[in-house]
């Protein structure tokens, strides 16, 4: 049974498609500034901070990606990680020490985004030694990864150390009559095309098993 805001449904198969979420940084002023200076989205967002100087916090490849993306507009991109080192791809790392827009504050972490109606500055401190200082940025562009929506889930199917659902290529999970879909589940392509084509193939699943009662046991060619 799935207890949801508008009652409870009662159903024999299920797909989870819930997504993920961008992990939040967790810092005062990030949900106040989110659309006035805060974004997750460089290729979105980019062009409205031209010539103006932006910070991109973490160290993964998606942070170096959009940081990159974001300099042909920025005056300057401030890349904030709490680590002195970087966990992007070599490729990656090159193109961004190879680009003069782009500056590194290591072993920092953001403690506040501040601003009147938009963002203004950033709050941050030097994790060994405790130094608080102040980063002028007009953007804000958070990678810190994606959580899974999978906390509603309470344990009810497998999880992998991700938190995503763990699925067989029919997007079958180990409990009958429950699959997934899309970016929640996990060895995802996280592309809208590849989301599409999930819920196709989970749909699929589930009217077979709503049909023959037969879950992983049963020959998928069959489908
Ligand atoms: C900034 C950004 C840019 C992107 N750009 C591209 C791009 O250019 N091209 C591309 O192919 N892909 C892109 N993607 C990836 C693409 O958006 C995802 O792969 C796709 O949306 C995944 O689809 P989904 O249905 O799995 O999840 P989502 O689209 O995230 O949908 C999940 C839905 O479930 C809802 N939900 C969550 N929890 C619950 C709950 N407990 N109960 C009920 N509902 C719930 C959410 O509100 C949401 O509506 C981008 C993603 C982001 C974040």
């Amino acid at each position: 049974m799935l207890q949801t805001g508008d009652g409870d449904i009662r159903t024999r198969a299920l797909i989870i498609a819930t997504g993920s979420s961008f992990t939040p940084l967790g810092v005062p002023g990030e949900e106040a500034f989110l659309g006035r200076g805060v974004s997750h989205c460089a290729a979105c967002d980019g062009a409205m901070f031209m010539a103006q100087p932006v910070a991109v916090i973490g160290g993964g490849d998606a942070a170096l990606d959009e940081a990159l993306y974001l300099t042909q507009y920025a005056s300057q991109v401030t890349i904030v990680h709490r680590r002195d080192t970087l966990r992007a791809c070599r490729l990656l790392q090159e193109r961004a020490q190879a680009n003069k827009k782009l500056t590194f504050r290591w072993n920092t972490v953001v403690r506040a985004i501040v601003g009147e109606d938009v963002v203004q500055r950033l709050q941050v401190e030097e994790v060994k030694t405790g130094e608080r200082s102040t980063l002028d940025v007009a953007g804000v562009f958070p990678y810190l990864g994606l959580t899974p929506n999978t906390q509603f889930l309470n344990d009810l199917v497998p999880l992998n150390t991700r938190g995503q659902i763990l699925t067989d290529l029919w997007l079958r999970t180990a409990v009958p009559g429950v699959l997934a879909a899309g970016d929640v589940r996990g060895d995802s392509a996280r592309q809208l095309i590849a989301a599409a084509g999930d819920g196709a193939t989970a749909a699929l699943a589930a009217i077979r098993y709503l049909r023959t009662g037969q879950w992983r046991d049963g020959n998928a060619e069959a489908l």
